[in-house]
């Protein structure tokens, strides 16, 4: 499929997004806040579906006597829910407060901001005037929107495009920058008609601020929205090791909202400033944790595939060791094919980090740095730790092995947003079924995996009379209490299949007259649009045992 088509597609999830009440801009009726996104009636049913599929899996359906496929031994899982605001001093030891920035670029002309690792551009030269074309687009806009551009700047006309000398590809602005080949004079912004209006880059941390206390004022009431929900896990690591029965290894879990500031939202909700992460911090044995590291990184990226992700559309890559953070031993990402992206690019759903004992130590010692090699207290200039961590001892004791360590953990993170978006999107079809009269009618169906799907089963009374909504009425609610169902029974029946396949209802159970003759139903599957007649008794069972 080429670029056109797939960003067509994304326009069509889009809009049926919004239409069916999957999502909605925030804010919409002020002309919506860029970044934040709101879920529909349905969108917030498949959002939920996602994190309980999600829980269930990881926590509450975990079987701790078990050894599980491709673990070294059994263990536990457990769960919390920490609160969004934290002690300042969290971020200070976890490095958010330092590092956790990027770098932005403003252009004086256009008033509008960029990421500066987004822009890219190259070299143009026409009749002795030359210019450092930028474009914030990215993949296969990225060069034609140059070309609209030094067009424009050089006032030609579409048939003297071909005049235009090129100095080469497409190269990172910052890249060239560093290496002295263009300078920010040179560069013609991405939305300016004049170079030279991008202003020098500047840090922007992206952590969200806020004051605590009706007299706030001073900086030590400054605090901030959690940009993760891992570091809750840590500070309350010992808490839960002392208040419950777990030992090592063990994972702690949390769904919660985090919040970055980023600076420029994109695709959908993609990158959002506000979204809910899912996230594992596993406690092992230091020895065992390059096996653990290869386990969670495995059972994560089958959980997409369980859960119905189209494998070629799915990517595990292993970063490079030149990508990992300071800390990390070994980070894999599973990444998903998104329409939005360039053919063969990937969108990150979920990070699985081998972290070692840096947090945990973090919060024990201090803010930590890499040095030769070694993570040490970073020190100010007075030779104190910069940042001072909490003292409290963080080590763990473990009773087999008689040993005391601080436990390596495994992070698997992954954001429930990007998680729904993927399924979304992975979901969404086009194909053709027969209408009453037996022609061909183009119909739009969401094929989630019948877990995710927002309603399991609509119950349709074929005609409202004839007694028919009575048993619909008992069908719907013998339902109800096992599964989202829905009852319809207003307009003609092949428009209630097409509104059930675009909300991507697996099953459809119509009432009709051999109903009332038989004490059968029609079950309608939503994929392979088989009908066949299932006695009324046996819906519930049969559907039951369909989502188990
Ligand atoms: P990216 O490089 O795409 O910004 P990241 O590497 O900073 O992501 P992590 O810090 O590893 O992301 O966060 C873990 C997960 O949280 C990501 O895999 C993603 O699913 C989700 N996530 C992170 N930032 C956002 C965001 N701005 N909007 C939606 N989800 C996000």
């Amino acid at each position: 499929m080429d670029k056109q088509n797939d960003q067509s597609r994304m326009d069509k999830i889009v809009s049926l997004a919004k239409r069916r009440g999957f999502i909605f801009q925030s804010s919409e009726i002020y002309g919506g806040l860029n970044g934040f996104w709101d879920y529909g009636p349905l969108g917030v049913a498949l959002k939920r579906n996602v994190k309980d599929a999600w829980w269930r899996d990881m926590v509450s359906g975990h079987d701790e006597l078990a050894t599980l496929a491709g673990a070294p031994s059994p263990y536990e899982m457990t769960g919390l829910d920490c609160t969004i605001i934290m002690h300042p001093q969290v971020w200070k030891c976890s490095g958010h407060f330092d590092l956790f920035h990027d770098w932005m670029i403003d252009c004086r002309e256009s008033k509008r901001r960029y990421r500066y690792d987004h822009l890219h551009g190259r070299w143009a030269a026409h009749r002795g005037k030359k210019v450092f074309v930028t474009t914030d687009q990215s993949g296969d806009e990225a060069v034609p929107d140059t070309v609209a551009k030094a067009q424009k700047f050089f006032g030609l006309r579409a048939k003297q495009v071909d005049e235009i000398e090129w100095g080469g590809g497409l190269e990172s602005l910052q890249a060239v920058v560093a290496a002295g080949v263009a300078s920010l004079a040179d560069a013609l912004g991405p939305d300016a008609a004049a170079p030279g209006s991008l202003t020098e880059p500047r840090e922007f941390n992206l952590m969200f601020e806020t004051r605590i206390g009706a007299l706030a004022g001073d900086d030590d009431d400054r605090a901030f929205l959690r940009p993760e929900t891992a570091q809750g896990i840590f500070v309350n690591f010992k808490n839960v090791l002392d208040t419950s029965r777990v030992s090592v290894p063990f994972g702690i879990a949390q769904v919660g909202k985090s919040f970055r500031n980023e600076i420029t939202p994109r695709n959908f909700t993609f990158r959002s400033r506000e979204f809910e992460q899912m996230e594992i911090e596993f406690f092992c044995k230091p020895a065992d944790s390059a096996e653990w590291y290869r386990y969670w990184r495995d059972r994560r990226w089958k959980w997409y595939l369980d859960l119905g992700l189209t494998a070629g559309k799915l990517q595990l890559r292993e970063h490079a060791s030149d990508e990992l953070s300071h800390y990390s031993v070994g980070t894999a990402d599973i990444e998903y094919a998104f329409p939005f992206l360039a053919p063969g690019e990937f969108g990150e759903l979920e990070g699985i980090a081998h972290r070692g004992d840096f947090d945990l130590r973090s919060h024990m010692e201090g803010k930590l740095v890499r040095k030769n090699g070694e993570l040490v207290v970073e020190t100010g200039p007075d030779g104190k730790p910069r940042h001072r961590g909490s003292g409290k001892d963080l080590s763990y004791f473990d009773d087999v092995s008689r040993e005391r360590y601080v436990p390596h953990v495994i992070e698997p993170s992954a954001g429930a947003d990007r998680g729904t978006l993927a399924f979304l999107c992975d979901a969404y079809h086009e194909d053709e079924v027969p209408d009453a009269d037996g022609k061909p009618r183009s119909r739009t169906v969401m094929k989630f995996h019948p877990r995710l799907a927002p309603v399991k089963a609509a119950i349709l009374p074929l005609v409202k009379k004839d007694g028919m909504p009575e048993v619909a009425i008992d069908l719907y609610r013998a339902l109800k209490p096992h599964m989202a169902c829905q009852y319809d029974e207003k307009g003609a029946v092949g428009r209630r299949y097409a509104r059930q396949d675009e909300a991507g209802t697996p099953w459809c159970l119509t009432i009709d007259g051999q109903t009332l003759a038989d004490k059968t139903v029609t079950l309608r599957d939503r994929d392979s649009l088989v009908q066949s007649r299932v006695p009324v008794a046996e819906v519930v069972d049969l559907l039951r045992d369909k989502l188990a």
